[in-house]
């Protein structure tokens, strides 16, 4: 077995804020409850949605908290050479295809076929560029994204804070974008890549990425890596019931007063609440969260 190693993996496009301080709480204790490691990874693939200096922002915030990573951080955008490796070794194996199909041909496409949209719903590509390849001149001529092309069939895995999950993949997403038309890496490659990378064993985060697991666990079966086990932890959720996020309002944390950050992300995953002072709070949830989620028996199944 391979030793515990856990990670946060924030993108850094604005500073921790309640839900992001959630999972970075959970993936801590989940790391120490286990004798882990806990490391911290700058999911900052999205430049231009990464203002400067937010990284180091979250980084003091976390340290604020008392949250210390277990080895160095690492930034994505100094990874970019595993991931064109990754989609090299695809592109080798014919697992991935140019896509010259913009938003608005796949609404189109979907519309076409009588598809029911749904707000704020991420729309499944409909296999267009699969079933009718562009030409050469075409891909030539234009910017293309590489889709993944995903596995038919309903998957079947396990989470530890959800009990079992399934979904069809095909019907659901569609074969998900690896590189974007504009260049920039997808966080679905950049995730798996750097999660077996780094030897990652155990991922804890929101449960807003939870239908994202079946994705990774086929790219990592296409690329040949370990699939680490996942626990989503619940959202924090803005008034309209939404996730929180900065579009709806999440006020940047102010962990000058860390404790009070503390306690509020402890008692959405269900953990008591502990007068501090900080690290005899942490102490005690640790306690409480090894006795809570101390067995870690999660196995992806395929379909
Ligand atoms: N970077 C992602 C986010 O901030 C999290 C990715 C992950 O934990 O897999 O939402």
């Amino acid at each position: 077995m391979m030793p515990y190693r856990g990670r946060f993996a924030p993108s850094p496009t604005g500073p921790l804020h309640a839900g992001s301080l959630v999972a970075a709480l959970a993936s801590w204790l989940d790391a120490k409850a286990h004798q882990g490691q806990w490391w911290v990874r700058m999911e900052d693939t999205d430049g231009p949605r990464c203002p400067n200096g937010t990284d180091q922002l979250i980084l003091q915030q976390l340290a604020q908290c008392h949250l210390h990573p277990d080895a160095p951080v690492q930034w994505q955008s100094r990874r970019t050479h595993l991931y064109q490796a990754a989609l090299e070794h695809l592109r080798h194996n014919g697992l991935i295809y140019p896509c010259i199909c913009s938003r608005k041909d796949t609404v189109q496409a979907l519309s076409a076929q009588g598809w029911a949209f749904q707000r704020h719903a991420s729309l499944p590509y409909p296999g267009t560029c699969r079933q009718h390849p562009p030409s050469a001149a075409q891909i030539s001529a234009q910017p293309h994204s590489w889709r993944f092309a995903m596995p038919s069939g309903t998957w079947h895995w396990q989470d530890r804070w959800l009990g079992s999950q399934s979904q069809n993949m095909a019907q659901a997403v569609g074969d998900v974008v690896l590189r974007r038309a504009d260049g920039l890496w997808a966080y679905q490659l950049a995730v798996v890549v750097d999660d077996a990378e780094q030897g990652i064993t155990h991922v804890v985060r929101g449960q807003d990425l939870a239908d994202n697991t079946p994705r990774q666990i086929a790219l990592q079966q296409a690329l040949r890596l370990s699939t680490p086990t996942y626990m989503h932890t619940p959202l924090v959720r803005a008034e309209d019931g939404e996730k929180l996020s900065k579009q709806n309002g999440a006020h940047p944390l102010d962990t000058r007063d860390p404790l009070k950050c503390l306690q509020s992300a402890a008692q959405v995953l269900g953990l008591d609440q502990h007068p501090g002072p900080v690290p005899q709070a942490l102490a005690h949830w640790v306690g409480q969260w090894t006795a809570q989620h101390g067995t870690t028996n999660s196995q992806a199944e395929t379909p």
